[in-house]
């Protein structure tokens, strides 16, 4: 190490690495969890047994009356939840919760912005009591309205098919939601996309996180080594919403720019730790690049910053396995989806 400080500037930087600034990170708020899949996985299995669910890919879902309803694995519990106008459920919900309480069931919520009810199925023994509760809910003061609820594709009535859309079961229109997958399996497919935007929306996003970490880091005056995860993430969120196209020229330019995220990273938190600590310019030390690299991507500093760079490989890893913009990948998900789709 010594020898690239005093090589840098007159041996003014030889006391940087005792500054042991950006050290110290705290591990507490370390709470990654992938919630109980074992217990999920029990309530779909119970509920599809008792009440003949489609299942499948962390969604299980029914038509009820023409209403579709909705079952999704959250972190710790199976969150249901179905159209239902707002005024309907302001007026009933006091007394359908009590049919709630009667199967110790969790009390039933309200989503003002999708018009939904929701609840939560959390204990596996008392599962299939507490969703039949739910359905004659729903039969009752859902399903008279579900012709209120329009397809989200053009915002019409009189929907004809329940799907898949976002995640959610909704009605919609046959040629709404063909006329959509067929575009978007296309679209996946063909590699179409613009990838000069693609990559200017990954070094976007890629530089946005750098920013982020770097005034987090000087203003916090701490670095939070979790937040590192989310370099990957901006990279390929930058990616996705410039239109970059699918298929392994997506995954290496986002793996790519999530590197470089890190490395500009590195190499700005360097650039400030020494003008902070010198009372230089960020200019002058600028000047110095080739040096500022040299310290920069040290194994010593690199070692100072094992936390951050566990948290982003971490990110990569997830991205790398779970291969978001794989064109097999995401049709094989919507393959998947097209199970649930059923004619009203
Ligand atoms: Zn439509």
């Amino acid at each position: 190490m010594q020898r690239f400080l005093a090589w840098i500037s007159n041996g003014r930087l030889q006391c940087i690495w005792e500054l042991g600034i950006m050290n110290g990170q705290s591990v507490t708020n370390n709470k990654i969890s992938g919630g109980n899949v074992m217990s999920q996985a029990k309530i779909f299995k119970l509920l599809s047994e008792a009440y003949g669910l489609t299942w499948s890919g962390g969604i299980a879902a029914e038509v009820i009356d023409g209403c579709p309803v909705t079952l999704k694995e959250d972190r710790y519990y199976v969150q249901v939840s179905a159209y239902m106008p707002e005024r309907v459920y302001e007026a009933k919900h006091e007394i359908f919760n009590e049919q709630m309480k009667a199967v110790k069931g969790v009390k039933c919520g309200f989503d003002k912005k999708t018009s939904r009810i929701t609840t939560v199925l959390s204990q596996p023994n008392r599962v299939v009591e507490q969703y039949g509760a739910i359905r004659e809910i729903i039969k009752q003061y859902a399903a008279p309205y579900v012709e209120e609820d329009k397809c989200p594709y053009c915002g019409q009535g009189e929907c004809d098919m329940a799907a898949i859309y976002n995640d959610q079961y909704r009605r919609v229109h046959v040629r709404c939601h063909q006329y959509h997958t067929d575009r978007t399996r296309d679209v996946v497919l063909s590699g179409q996309g613009n990838l000069a935007m693609g990559i200017i929306g990954a070094l976007a996003g890629a530089v946005l996180f750098m920013a982020i970490a770097l005034a987090i880091g000087i203003f916090a005056e701490r670095s939070y080594g979790w937040f590192f995860v989310l370099a990957t993430f901006a990279a390929l969120g930058g990616y996705k919403l410039f239109h970059g196209p699918y298929g392994r020229t997506g995954m290496v330019t986002v793996t790519l720019c999530s590197i470089l995220s890190m490395v500009l990273y590195l190499f700005c938190e360097m650039v400030y730790l020494i003008a902070q600590y010198y009372e230089l310019t960020i200019g002058e030390v600028l000047k110095q690049w080739p040096a500022v690299i040299q310290i920069a991507f040290s194994p010593d500093n690199l070692a100072e910053s094992w936390f951050q760079l566990i948290f982003f490989l971490g990110g990569l890893a997830w991205f790398l396995i779970k291969r978001p913009l794989s064109k097999q990948k995401v049709v094989g998900t919507m393959d998947v989806m097209d199970d649930f789709n059923r004619a009203l």
